[in-house]
C-alpha cells in the first residue's frame, strides 16, 4: 500500500518536473500556484512544498498542509531537484519539489483493504462452508435419516427385512459398517425371538401334557380312592356291604325311621351248625357256603331300601326300612325258606339235611326311641331263642304292646 502511494508521487514527480520548473524560472506565479493545488487535489499527497531557488531571488516556498496532516512516519515522501534548460546545454537548477504521502489516506486504504479482504475470507469460507454441509448432507444426512426412519420402524415381523442404502459408490466407510451392524443386530435379534418362540411353544407342548398327565392321574386316583371306599365297605368274601357299611346305613334309617314315623325291621340271621360244615367239608366249602347264603339272602330281598350285610363269621344282618312286624316276619320267613331251598347239603346238622339259618327279628315301632344297640340286642335275644328252639326257624321279639309272641316253625 505504502508502494503504491510512493509510486503515486513518483508519477506526479515526473508529471510537474518540467512545466513546474519551466514556471520558476518565468517567475509565473499563476502556474507556479496552480501546480500546487493541483498537486493538492490528489487525494493521497498530504503536503506538497515547492523550494523556489533561483540566482537573481531570494528563496522561497510555496507550501500546501492537508488538514489534520501531521510530518510522515510511515507514509512515503519525495523530494524532487528542479532545473531548466532555456538553452541546449545551460541547465539552471531552479528549485525542489517537496511531496509527502497522508498517512491517514494510508491507513484508510490499508483498512478498506483489510475489510474487503475479510469479506472476501467471509465470503469464500461461507461458500466452502455450504459446499461442505452440501456435500456432507448428500454423502451422511440423508443416510442416518434413513437409518433413523428403518429403526423406527422395525418390528418383531419386519426384523428379516434388511437395512438397505441407496449409495452410488461401493466404499467401505462407517456409514457401511453401520448398516451391516444394524442388518447384523436385526438377525441375531429375529434368531433369538425364534429361539424364543420355540422355547414358548415347547413349554406349552409340556404344560398341556403335563395338565393332560395331571389330569390322567387325577382320574386313576379317584377311581382307585372309590374302589378303596367300596373295598373298605365290602366284605371281601360275599361281596355284601361289611359291618362298616352296615353301620352307617342303620345309623342313617333309625334316624329316618324316627323322623318319618315310620317302623324298622332289624334282623340277625345265623348259619346253623356252621362250625360242624366247616369241620366236615372244610373251609373252601365253608366259604362257597356263605357265599351261596349270602347271594341268596341278596337276591331274596324285596324292596331297594332292604339291606343285607355280613356282620361277620356266618352272621347277616337285615335292615326293612318301613316293614312292620307282619310284613317283616313274611320276610324272615321267605329268607330262612329260600336258603333251605337251595339244597346245600350238610350232613351234620341237628335242624335238617341241607344249611338252614335261624333268624332273630325285631322292629323298631313308629315313635319309638329306641337305638339300634338296642334293636340289635332284641334281634340277638330273639337268634338266642331260634337256636334253642331247635334252629331253622325265625324268632321275633314280642314288644309289650303286642297281645301275642309271633313266632313262625
Ligand atoms: P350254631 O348253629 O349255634 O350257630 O352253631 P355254629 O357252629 O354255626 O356256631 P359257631 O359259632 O360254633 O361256629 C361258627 C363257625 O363259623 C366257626 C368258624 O369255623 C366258621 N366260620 C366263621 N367265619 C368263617 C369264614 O369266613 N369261612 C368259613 N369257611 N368259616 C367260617
Ligand atoms: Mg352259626
Ligand atoms: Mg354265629
Amino acid at each position: 500500500m505504502r508502494a503504491r502511494m510512493e509510486a503515486e508521487l513518483a508519477q506526479m514527480e515526473q508529471a510537474y518536473a518540467t512545466t513546474l520548473a519551466k514556471a520558476i524560472w518565468e517567475l509565473d506565479r499563476e502556474s507556479l500556484q496552480n501546480h500546487v493545488d493541483s498537486a493538492a487535489g490528489v487525494p493521497s499527497v498530504g503536503r506538497v512544498a515547492v523550494n523556489v531557488g533561483l540566482a537573481s531571488q531570494a528563496p522561497e516556498v510555496l507550501e500546501f498542509r492537508r488538514e489534520g496532516w501531521m510530518a510522515p512516519g510511515w507514509a512515503p515522501s519525495r523530494t524532487l531537484a528542479l532545473a531548466y534548460e532555456p538553452y541546449p546545454g545551460g541547465k539552471q537548477s531552479v528549485g525542489a519539489l517537496h511531496l509527502q504521502g497522508d498517512e491517514q489516506v494510508l491507513w484508510q486504504r490499508l483498512r478498506g483493504e483489510l475489510a474487503s479482504i475479510v469479506v472476501a475470507q467471509l465470503l469464500q469460507s461461507l461458500l466452502l462452508a455450504g459446499l461442505v454441509m452440501g456435500i456432507f448432507n448428500r454423502m451422511v444426512t440423508v443416510h442416518i435419516r434413513r437409518i433413523a426412519q428403518h429403526l423406527s420402524r422395525l418390528r418383531p415381523d419386519t426384523l428379516n427385512v434388511p437395512l438397505q442404502l441407496q449409495r452410488t459408490g461401493r466404499s467401505h466407510d462407517e456409514l457401511s459398517d453401520l448398516v451391516e451392524g444394524v442388518n447384523q443386530l436385526q438377525g441375531s435379534l429375529s434368531n433369538y425371538l425364534e429361539q424364543q418362540q420355540r422355547y414358548e411353544k415347547e413349554l406349552a407342548d409340556h404344560r398341556d401334557r403335563l395338565a393332560q398327565m395331571v389330569d390322567a392321574r387325577t382320574i386313576e386316583l379317584q377311581e382307585a380312592n372309590a374302589r378303596l371306599q367300596g373295598l373298605a365297605r365290602t366284605d371281601a368274601l360275599t361281596g355284601l356291604p361289611n359291618r362298616r357299611s352296615f353301620d352307617e346305613v342303620q345309623a342313617n334309617e333309625i334316624r329316618r325311621a324316627r323322623r318319618n314315623q315310620e317302623p324298622l325291621a332289624c334282623m340277625i340271621a345265623d348259619i346253623d351248625d356252621f362250625k360242624a360244615y366247616n369241620d366236615h367239608y372244610g373251609h373252601a366249602m365253608g366259604d362257597h357256603c356263605l357265599c351261596a347264603v349270602a347271594h341268596t339272602l341278596r337276591a331274596s330281598l324285596g324292596r331297594a331300601g332292604d339291606l343285607v350285610a355280613r356282620l361277620g363269621g356266618e352272621e347277616f344282618s337285615v335292615l326293612l326300612p318301613g316293614a312292620e312286624v307282619a310284613a317283616a316276619c313274611l320276610m324272615a320267613e321267605r329268607l330262612r325258606q329260600a336258603v333251605a331251598g337251595c339244597g346245600i347239603e350238610h350232613a351234620h346238622s341237628q335242624a335238617a339235611s341241607v344249611v338252614t339259618i335261624s333268624i332273630g327279628l325285631t322292629v323298631m315301632e313308629p315313635g319309638s326311641n329306641a337305638d339300634f344297640e338296642t334293636l340289635y340286642q332284641q334281634a340277638d335275644a330273639a337268634l338266642y331263642r331260634a337256636k334253642a328252639m331247635g334252629r331253622n326257624r325265625v324268632e321275633c321279639h314280642v314288644p309289650p304292646s303286642f297281645p301275642t309272641p309271633g313266632a313262625v316253625p
